[in-house]
């Protein structure tokens, strides 16, 4: 994949980059390691310092790079803007709560027949960390933010078609202070993956994206024993019972689905919704659905921009169009639009049955999946139907349905009257297929460190 900015919602190729060189990929990979060396022993005081001041930089530089960012991906103007804030907060929350998540823990120095004994969390080193493009900043910054307040060093290879915004990283981070090697963007596709990996000067890794990608890096890895974090697909279900209220749960669920023009790893996927309120529910979905306003996502009247790329847009009406050849009801949607970029309609697909790939398959467009249940045993079990286990969301007053769902629903996530949004106080991450360990929270940062044991006798 060619290393380039194409507006999604043109076709058009705004500027090529080239991919960085074997010596150049050396030089990085030699700063990186020097500099993690050094780093480790800065002090929380100071990093929490280029933190705040990186914030300040994202909070004042918004506006203009989130025109980049909608540039670059498609999404609108306004998601874009509140991309960039809340990478600022993601920044500021670890600089105000790091020192405290990684303090040492007093363990029972009697019980082990120490005077004392303890755990200390310390950096692992230089961390690669490739990402996708359908949050180009806050995918980044979810892993920056607290490795760098760890002590840990990243070397990012973002997605080939976000350059731009893989450039500003690591340039916003380094204008906040930061020493030089602490963070560095690699301009390079996902073949030169493997040789970084395998460098002893690399600790770990981390990757969000696909289950191919990941299940590659993880493989990688394996073999040179080094820990990943994986952050791959979902297909998040979304179960509607009788005592929700129908209205707000209608109205959410069109956002938890077209949110980041449904290119999103937590968007609600599949609605399943209990039969006494199917109806009601369908009628006001495909409703709002029907209403929203595609087109030019720097329009500040336009709900849904463009896919970020023309393959996504084939792989979302191959899926559409062949559940539709074997019997799946088109509600809303499901026919683009002719003319430039690579646009989709917002599209409610019903009558979906298990032969159809959409039934298994992570739909990457705005395209909702509605099935039919019975009762909350059956809704749970086409909920946990995909091998996919991220994010969930139930809508239910009763308690004991929501204990139900918050102990049965196979996910990382689950969200009860409402929908799934990565918070940096909460942990995120997903079981199965979905990947594995955590970022955000407490847990996030604990991901890259070495938990020492120390024994004192
Ligand atoms: P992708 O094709 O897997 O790409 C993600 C990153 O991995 C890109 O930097 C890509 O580089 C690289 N890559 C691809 N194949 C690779 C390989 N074999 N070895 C090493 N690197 C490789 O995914 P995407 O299309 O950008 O993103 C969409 C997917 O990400 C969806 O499945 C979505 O659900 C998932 N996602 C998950 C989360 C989460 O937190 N769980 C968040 C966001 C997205 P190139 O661009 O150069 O190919």
């Amino acid at each position: 994949m060619a290393i380039a900015t194409i507006n999604p919602a043109t076709g058009e190729t705004v500027q090529t980059f080239d991919a960085a060189t074997d010596d150049e990929i050396e030089r990085a990979l030699a700063l990186a390691s020097s500099c993690a060396a050094s780093y480790r022993s800065t002090t929380f005081a100071q990093r929490s310092a280029w933190m705040q001041a990186t914030a300040d930089l994202l909070e004042a530089e918004a506006d203009n790079v989130a025109a980049m960012m909608t540039l670059e991906m498609g999404k609108t103007l306004a998601s874009a803007k509140a991309e960039v804030l809340k990478c600022a907060k993601g920044f500021r929350f670890y600089a105000d709560n790091a020192e405290a998540m990684v303090a040492d823990e007093e363990a029972n120095a009697s019980a082990v027949g120490a005077k004392k004994a303890f755990v200390r969390y310390q950096p692992l080193g230089v961390v690669l960390a490739v990402m996708p493009w359908n949050f180009p900043l806050w995918q980044v910054v979810r892993f920056a933010a607290p490795a760098l307040m760890i002590g840990n060093v990243g070397l990012l290879k973002h997605a080939s078609n976000v350059p731009q915004s893989a450039l500003y990283l690591a340039d916003v981070i380094r204008r906040g202070g930061f020493p030089e090697g602490c963070f560095q963007t690699l301009l390079i596709g996902s073949g030169a993956v493997e040789g970084i990996l395998r460098d002893p000067r690399v600790a770990a890794a981390t990757l969000t994206g696909s289950e191919p990608a990941g299940r590659s890096v993880a493989a990688i890895a394996g073999d040179e024993v080094k820990h990943t974090v994986l952050e791959l697909g979902g297909s998040d279900p979304y179960v509607v019972m009788p005592s929700a209220d129908l209205d707000a749960a209608a109205r959410v669920a069109v956002t938890a689905r077209v949110q980041n023009n449904g290119q999103s790893c937590i968007a609600a996927k599949r609605f399943i919704v209990h039969t006494d309120v199917y109806d009601a529910f369908a009628a006001k979905f495909v409703e709002l659905m029907s209403n929203l306003t595609v087109g030019d996502p720097t329009d500040p009247a336009t709900d849904v921009g463009p896919l970020a790329t023309e393959q996504g847009r084939v792989d979302v009406e191959e899926l559409v169009d062949a559940a539709a050849a074997k019997g799946a009801s088109i509600l809303c949607g499901g026919k683009r639009s002719d003319g430039p970029g690579w646009f989709y309609p917002p599209t409610v697909v019903a009558d979906i049955t298990t032969d159809m790939d959409m039934y298994l398959a992570e739909v990457f467009g705005p395209v909702a999946s509605l099935y039919r249940v019975a009762d909350i045993d059956e809704a749970v079990a086409v909920a946990n139907a995909t091998t996919f286990g991220l994010g969930s969301n139930a809508w239910t007053t009763d308690e004991a349905e929501q204990e139900r769902f918050i102990n049965d629903l196979d996910a990382g996530q689950v969200f009860i009257n409402g929908m799934t949004i990565s918070y940096p106080e909460l942990p995120f991450g997903g079981t199965r297929r979905s990947g594995n360990g955590r970022e955000l929270s407490a847990h996030g940062i604990r991901e890259f460190c070495n938990v020492k044991t120390v024994w004192v006798g």
